[in-house]
């Protein structure tokens, strides 16, 4: 039986867009299909009073590979945002990720010498505490590696929060080294290139898939061997679990949930991300969507700002 395409592209995020794109290119003919009602996957973009809201979580584009970076500014070109996350622990704000500006406002220490001399002195109390065992729960591994400070001010309330379960009763392993940066830096990534699309990600989405055949509310399981039939190769961007009907068991997921309003605020927080780490505020951090592509005066222009609990 002759088959109408060259791919079935199930789903169309980043990755099943990329490769359409790719594809089309390659001069192969591609049918991408989605059970969403919009493409772009997690990265989808809703347009709230002049703001881009990426609906499924906050996404960086960040990158160390020029040519990648070059391919997706050959779409859409890309702002010069920057991630820079602030936690405010107890109403008191630290810079993220942990790095001299942190130091200076938790322990008011000016030079790398003095900071390490803290997170030294800090390191060996928790080496004490272990009395010669290797840590066994994230608490104690996190104490190891910077000490009770930061630990109780900005890892434990926030970690507790996502994983809903006590820091002492996560493995350690979950986190195997904390990066600290002993300059006052408090760019998050340390990637070469980073930004958020001008025009937000489905404008990127879109360039990729133009010129492609795309079916929304399309569900793969809905009608499997139907859809199989249409093409030569399937890529399958879903849960893989599901792919293979579960017989190989079930993949636990970790949820978020967002809760969002819109305030009547040119600028609400100043920064794009706020984490709270403290564990008696219930959300793990507030988004305000307009600082991702908004910059300057542009903020003041645009008379609401944009909050997403989580
Ligand atoms: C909250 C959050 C924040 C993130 N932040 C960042 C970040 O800042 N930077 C970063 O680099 N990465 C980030 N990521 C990771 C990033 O989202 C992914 O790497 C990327 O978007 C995944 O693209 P994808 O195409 O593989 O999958 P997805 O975007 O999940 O796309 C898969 C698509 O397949 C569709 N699909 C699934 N099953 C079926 C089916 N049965 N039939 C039809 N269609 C189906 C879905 O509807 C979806 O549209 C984040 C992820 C999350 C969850």
């Amino acid at each position: 039986m002759k088959r109408c395409y060259d791919y079935l592209i199930v789903g169309s995020g980043l990755y099943g867009a990329t490769f359409a794109y790719r594809a089309k290119k390659a001069g192969k003919k591609c049918l991408v299909i989605d059970k969403r009602i919009h493409t772009g996957g997690n990265i989808y973009c809703e347009n709230i009073e002049g703001i881009n809201v990426h609906k499924y979580g906050a996404h960086i584009f960040h990158t160390s590979n020029k040519e990648v970076w070059n391919f997706v500014n050959s779409i859409v070109e890309f702002n010069r945002y920057t991630n820079s996350p602030v936690a405010n622990y107890k109403g008191k704000l630290y810079n993220l990720p942990f790095n001299m500006n942190t130091f200076y406002q938790m322990w008011g220490v000016r030079t790398p010498e003095e900071a390490e001399s803290v997170l030294d002195s800090q390191r060996r109390e928790a080496l004490i505490n272990l009395n010669g065992r290797e840590p066994s729960n994230l608490e104690e591994q996190a104490k190891m590696l910077i000490g009770r400070d930061i630990y109780e001010t900005l890892i434990k309330g926030y970690t507790e929060k996502q994983w809903g379960r006590p820091c002492k009763e996560l493995p350690a392993f979950i986190i195997r080294r904390l990066p600290v940066r002993m300059i006052f830096d408090n760019n998050y990534f340390n990637d070469k290139y980073q930004g958020i699309p001008i025009g937000g990600y489905n404008k990127l989405i879109d360039g990729l898939l133009e010129g492609i055949e795309v079916r929304l509310n399309c569900d793969f399981f809905g009608n499997r061997e139907e859809l199989s039939l249409l093409a030569d190769k399937i890529v399958y961007t879903g849960p893989i679990d599901e792919f293979y009907d579960y017989k190989f068991g079930k993949l636990q997921y970790r949820t978020v949930s967002f809760e969002t309003t819109v305030e009547e605020t040119a600028n609400y927080q100043g920064n794009a991300v706020v984490n709270y780490t403290d564990s008696d505020i219930p959300f793990t951090r507030i988004i305000e969507h307009k600082h991702f592509e908004m910059f300057g005066q542009e903020i003041y222009n645009s008379s609401f700002g944009f909050r997403i609990f989580r």
